[in-house]
């Protein structure tokens, strides 16, 4: 079983105005839990400052350890590393953070993080943070994590971009976050995008745009809702989570876009909007605060 928790669900920039405030403006930032295992981070946007703080308060309520996880970053696109540098657990110099991500085109994905965490893009170097910093630069790959399989696979979008799939314990999620669709609008979906996404119990894929904003931005990168059905249709996913809102969308907007969308699942699987504080469990909606209002 693996819990989920979503704390940034936006894409491309942090937006927060009374429009959004159901969804949440942070940008991409999930938590995966499986049993007792470390956490597994996706993404390090704005939403990862929030984690920080949830993760800091529980270890102080039961004096765990001090931090210990992986962050499974899937590109370097500001909505998906903003938050690195204010994530507090890195406070303690006994915190220990691996981040997974894709090779880069030139240098290495340390020197990349590095070069926008440092000034004048931020007051300090990373490495002046107390807590400790590791770096695993995969495209393609299958990792483990305590109890958790990591497929890590390559997905179409602007610059390399990882897409993710964990599994442990019966429970399964592919994270694919930021997908660029066939740009002729075609129904195809790549090899390595079903591989992640084969009969998963949970789906967190991209769904920037409807069919008509698409035709507009159809190479800015990411996919419109009635693809992301597509995707989850196509690789027999059983719930399918729209996530990376664009930031024009309005809590109603999002609401129309489930109810959408379900029609088109039309019963062969569950569509749910990330929304921050929204609980998943690979089976069951544990909690969905948010959620109930869209
Ligand atoms: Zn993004
Ligand atoms: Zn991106």
């Amino acid at each position: 079983m693996i819990e989920i928790e979503f704390f940034g669900v936006r894409g491309s920039t942090p937006c927060s105005c009374r429009s959004t405030v159901g969804i949440g403006g942070n940008t991409s930032c999930v938590v995966l839990h499986c049993g007792d295992d470390d956490p597994i981070i996706l993404d390090l946007g704005t939403g990862v400052r929030y984690l920080g703080l949830h993760l800091n308060a529980k270890a102080a309520e039961d004096l765990s350890e001090p931090f210990r996880g992986t962050a499974l970053v899937t590109h370097l696109h500001w909505d998906h590393v903003q938050g690195l540098p204010f994530f507090v657990p890195l406070l303690s110099e006994e915190a220990e953070l691996t981040i997974v991500g894709p090779i880069q085109e030139s240098g290495s994905l340390k020197d990349a993080v590095e070069s926008f965490v440092r000034p004048p893009l931020f007051p300090v170097d990373l490495h002046v943070l107390p807590g400790s910093v590791e770096f695993l630069e995969t495209s393609h790959d299958n990792l483990v994590f305590g109890s958790a399989q990591v497929l890590v696979r390559p997905v179409e979008h602007i610059g390399i971009t990882n897409g993710y799939r964990i599994e442990c314990d019966r429970g399964s999620v592919a994270y694919i976050p930021d997908h660029q669709q066939p740009a002729d609008g075609s129904c195809l979906v790549s090899d390595t995008v079903l591989e992640l996404c084969s009969d998963v119990d949970v789906l967190i894929h991209d769904a920037q745009y409807d069919a008509s904003e698409f035709e507009k931005k159809a190479t800015w990168g990411h996919s419109s809702i009635e693809y992301a059905a597509e995707v989850a249709r196509q690789s027999g996913a059983r719930r399918l989570v729209l996530f990376h809102h664009d930031p024009s969308h309005s809590d109603e907007w999002v609401a129309d876009a489930v109810r959408y969308v379900s029609e088109l699942a039309a019963g062969a699987f569950e569509v749910l909007a990330a929304s921050e504080e929204m609980v998943l469990t690979s089976g069951e909606v544990a909690s969905t605060p948010a959620a109930a209002e869209v």
